[in-house]
C-alpha cells in the first residue's frame, strides 16, 4: 500500500490566478516565477500548464532553468540571481535564459564573456532591500558598461525588488518606489518592480514587466484580508487519510514529548502525513486540519510520517477517512500562522516523496 499523502495541483485555478494578475495589470507583461520547484508545486506541471499564457518564466538559477528546458519549455527563462559563474553567460546565450545582473561583478562577467550573440540582460537596482542589486553609485556606470557591450541586447529592463509590499500600511514600499523612480527618471528602459504583493496592492509598482510568484499558487502574501487576494484560488491541496483511531482517557498524553494531554476522554485520529512530507513540525497544538470536511485540531507534536488529531467532537471517524492539511477549504495562510511561518515556506517544503497529482478543477 502506498501512503495516502498527496499534493493535488489544480491547473485551472493556476491559470485563473495568472489571468487575475494580468487583469489587475493591463499595461504589464507578467513573468511566472517558478523557482524552488514552482514553490513546491512541481516545476514541470506548473510551467507546462502556464506555457501558452506567459511571455517568460523566472527561476533562481541555471539548474532550475535547465530543468524547464528538460520539461519541454521553450519560453525565455529569467535567472533571478544572475550568472553565478562566467560560463553561465554562455549557457544563457545558448538557451535563451535572461540574466538579472545584480552586482558589478556580474556586469563584468557579462561584458567579458566570449559569446557568439548578445543575451537579454536585466539590471537590478538595490532600492532598499539591501540583498541584491547595484547601488545608486554603481547604477550609471553599470548601465553604461552593459549598454555599450556587444554582449547585451538593447532595451535593457531596469528592475528592483520590494522588501515590504506585504505590509499594506507601511511606508517602505512607497519609499522604495520613489527611490527607484528617481534613479531611472529620464531613461526610457522598460521597468520591473512588482512581485505578487505589488501586483495585488500597489499600482505604482506595476511596470512593463511584473514578477508574480506566490499569487499564482493561490495564496495571499498579506497577513490581513485584501480585496484582490480574496479572488485567488488555492492551487495545492495537501491531503492524506486517517491511518488509525483510538480512545484515550483524561490525563493521557499523545505523541513525542507528551506535549498534548487529554483534558477529557478523547478520540485521537492518526493521519499519514508528517514533517517528512513537509508538514511543519513547528505546528502547535490546535492547528486546524479538515477531516471528512470538518475542522479538527492537531493534538501532539508532528512526527516524521504522522500527525495526531483530536476528533472527539467529530461524528464518526474511520481509517481511510480523507484529511485536508491545506487547500481549497483550509487556507495555507492560516496553517502557516499556526506554524509560525509564511505560506511560501510551507508549500516550498513539501518533500519529494509526496506525489504531485495534477488535475483541472
Ligand atoms: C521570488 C521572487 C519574486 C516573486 O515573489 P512573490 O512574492 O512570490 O510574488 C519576484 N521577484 C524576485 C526577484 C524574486 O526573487
Amino acid at each position: 500500500m502506498t501512503r495516502p499523502v498527496k499534493a493535488r495541483i489544480d491547473t485551472r485555478a493556476l491559470r485563473q490566478n495568472y489571468r487575475l494578475a494580468c487583469g489587475i495589470t493591463p499595461g504589464s507583461r507578467n513573468i511566472a516565477v517558478v523557482k524552488a520547484n514552482a514553490y513546491g508545486h512541481g516545476a514541470a506541471i506548473i510551467a507546462r500548464a502556464l506555457d501558452d499564457l506567459v511571455p517568460a518564466f523566472a527561476v533562481a538559477g541555471v539548474d532550475e532553468a535547465l530543468e524547464l528546458r528538460d520539461a519541454g519549455i521553450r519560453k525565455p527563462v529569467l535567472l533571478l540571481e544572475g550568472p553565478i559563474t562566467p560560463d553561465e553567460v554562455g549557457i544563457a546565450q545558448e538557451q535563451d535564459f535572461w540574466l538579472m545582473v545584480c552586482c558589478r561583478e556580474q556586469v563584468e562577467m557579462v561584458c567579458r564573456a566570449d559569446i557568439r550573440s548578445p543575451v537579454t540582460v536585466w539590471l537590478k537596482i538595490d532600492s532598499g532591500m539591501h540583498r541584491l542589486g547595484v547601488t545608486e553609485n554603481e547604477f550609471h556606470t553599470s548601465l553604461a558598461a552593459l549598454s555599450e557591450s556587444a554582449n547585451t541586447l538593447p532595451g535593457m529592463t531596469l528592475c528592483t525588488h520590494l522588501a515590504d509590499a506585504h505590509n499594506v500600511s507601511g511606508q517602505e514600499t512607497a519609499a522604495q518606489v520613489g527611490f527607484f523612480q528617481r534613479l531611472v527618471s529620464g531613461l526610457d528602459n522598460p521597468l520591473s518592480i512588482a512581485n505578487s504583493a505589488g501586483i495585488l496592492h500597489w499600482p505604482a509598482t506595476h511596470g512593463a514587466w511584473n514578477r508574480p510568484g506566490l499569487m499564482l499558487y493561490g495564496a495571499s502574501p498579506f497577513p490581513q484580508p485584501q480585496e484582490n487576494a480574496e479572488r485567488l484560488e488555492p492551487v495545492m491541496t495537501l491531503q492524506s487519510a486517517v491511518i488509525g483511531v483510538r480512545k484515550i482517557d483524561a490525563g493521557e498524553s499523545v505523541g513525542y514529548g507528551s506535549r498534548w494531554i487529554a483534558q477529557r476522554p478523547s478520540t485521537i485520529a492518526t493521519v499519514g502525513v508528517g514533517y517528512g512530507d513537509g508538514y511543519p513540525r513547528s505546528a502547535v497544538d490546535g492547528t486546524p486540519v479538515l477531516l471528512n470536511g470538518s475542522r479538527a485540531r492537531l493534538a501532539g507534536s508532528v512526527s516524521m510520517d504522522m500527525i495526531t488529531v483530536d476528533v472527539t467532537d467529530l461524528d464518526e471517524v474511520n481509517i481511510g477517512d480523507p484529511v485536508e492539511l491545506w487547500g481549497k477549504s483550509l487556507l495555507l495562510g492560516e496553517v502557516a500562522q499556526y506554524a509560525g511561518t509564511i505560506s511560501h515556506e510551507l508549500v516550498t517544503r513539501v518533500s519529494v516523496r509526496v506525489p504531485r497529482v495534477r488535475y483541472s478543477g
